[in-house]
């Protein structure tokens, strides 16, 4: 019997990063070394020349020259980790590398945006008005019992589609990013005030950036304080760099960091888990297993997935699904959701609309255990999280989908109207019907 999906185990190996010029004669021991890793980051388009030797076209980097002075907005940062999980069957030609997934969402060119609608029109930088419901630097108070801590704002990799390009990385030429203007202590101390003033807030997201980012005692001094708050139960660390750069979370002062930390979680009760960022099933290596099974040995109580929705990178039904597998059947990562990519500057090219959501969401059904099988959410601007299911109403002419709540945020304090209101989140106006792109199109000629 043919099935629209066929699963196939496929054991999880580590490109072997000799095959790129730039790394011939790099050892084990360099590549498993998180300061060779960082130090070997690629950040401008001469180090990325330098990695491919003469292996990529100059059309390539003219392209992605221009992207860094027209679109970007994120700077370049990418761990050899992650450059070795591109093209990672071959030495990689220039055609190659512009038709790999993990190089279309962390190298972006000018090429992949599109030139009808590159934003949409109502885009923003903090698309989630994060910014706008701090209730102290950095600690954002959307949901009624959790919060998310922005601890700082950089990270040891940047994606093109950061949803907090606000705040995350350098400024680019297209984008001067918000500072964090605290002294972290401050800033650690003004969030253990208000969790210990606001007794109702259960559940603390720990992030940034990417916590990984954090020298390691100053974060778990940061996770004692909040463990030693008795009314949290839940603390979930945000880093993409257990698989951007598992290195990391592999170094001996990091693992007994982390066991302390999970030690006490377990002696008060709560839950400790680690929240991570994969997008594609070609970054799940064995290094990334080897991170996450060394978190759950020393006690974190799961490690989980939420990735990003995003066209050209897994918006098909097998790229979704082979990295669940992926996940889920050799590196013990729970796919827990996708997010819809949200709706910032120049993310046209990526984001998809909410039927093809729905429609993927339907055909993932069914093959992974049911617990294991992610939720594909949109994240509406002033509600949160929805399953793509949920909207109340959809304007499929003008891929308007309207969504309502059950609770307010920090800055609609007694607003009855938040609770009845519908909200509206767009779909790219290149996905519409004609008709529908004609009706953008006279919106915004005014
Ligand atoms: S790791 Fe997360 S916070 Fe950092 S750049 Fe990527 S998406 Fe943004």
């Amino acid at each position: 019997m043919t099935q629209p999906y066929e699963y196939l185990r496929r054991p999880l190996v580590e490109p072997d990063w000799t095959r790129l010029p730039g790394w011939r004669t790099v050892t084990h021991d360099q590549w498993e070394s998180p300061q060779w890793q960082r130090v070997n980051c690629v950040k401008n388009i001469k180090q990325l020349r330098r990695v491919y030797g003469d292996l990529i076209d100059d059309r390539f980097y003219d392209d992605l020259a221009t992207d860094q002075g027209r679109y970007a907005t994120m700077s370049m940062l990418i761990p050899p980790q992650m450059i070795n999980t591109m093209v990672p069957d071959a030495p990689p030609t220039t055609d190659a590398l512009y038709a790999d997934p993990i190089r279309n969402y962390m190298i972006p060119v000018a090429s992949d945006r599109r030139t009808d609608w590159p934003s949409r029109p109502n885009a923003s930088r903090d698309s989630l008005h994060e910014h706008d419901m701090w209730v102290a630097e950095g600690l954002t108070h959307r949901y009624p019992t959790k919060v998310l801590a922005e601890l700082l704002s950089t990270c040891p990799q940047y994606c093109g589609h950061c949803t907090r390009m606000d705040l995350v990385g350098n400024s680019t030429a297209q984008v001067d990013k918000l500072k964090l203007t605290l002294k972290p202590v401050e800033r650690y101390d003004a969030h253990i005030e208000y969790l210990r003033a606001h007794p109702g807030v259960r559940d603390v997201v720990v992030s940034g950036g990417d916590v990984a980012n954090i020298p390691w005692r100053n974060l778990e001094g940061y996770l004692m304080r909040l463990l030693d708050i008795e009314t949290i139960r839940d603390i979930r660390l945000a880093t993409k760099a257990l698989m951007a750069l598992p290195q990391h979370w592999l170094a001996p002062d990091v693992v007994e960091g982390m066991e302390r930390v999970a030690r006490t979680a377990a002696r008060r009760g709560v839950n400790l888990a680690i929240h991570t960022h994969v997008n594609h099933a070609q970054s799940v290596t064995p290094l990334v297993a080897l991170a996450a099974k060394t978190a759950l040995d020393v006690g974190v109580r799961d490690v989980r997935n939420q990735g990003v929705l995003m066209r050209g990178v897994n918006a098909t039904t097998p790229e979704l699904l082979d990295l669940c597998f992926a996940l889920q059947g050799e590196a013990n990562i729970l796919p827990y959701y996708f997010y819809m990519c949200d709706m910032i500057p120049n993310a046209e090219h990526w984001r998809v609309p909410v039927w093809q959501a729905q429609q993927l969401q339907h055909d993932i059904m069914g093959y992974l255990p049911g617990y294991a099988t992610p939720r594909i959410v949109c994240d509406v601007p002033f509600v949160g999280k929805r399953w793509v299911h949920m909207l109340t109403e959809y304007d499929r002419e003008r891929g308007i989908s309207y969504w309502t709540k059950n609770y307010r945020t920090s800055i609609e304090g007694e607003d009855t109207e938040a609770l009845a209101k519908r909200y509206a989140y767009y779909d790219p106006i290149d996905t519409l019907s004609e008709s529908g792109r004609k009706w953008w199109a006279k919106e915004a000629a005014g």
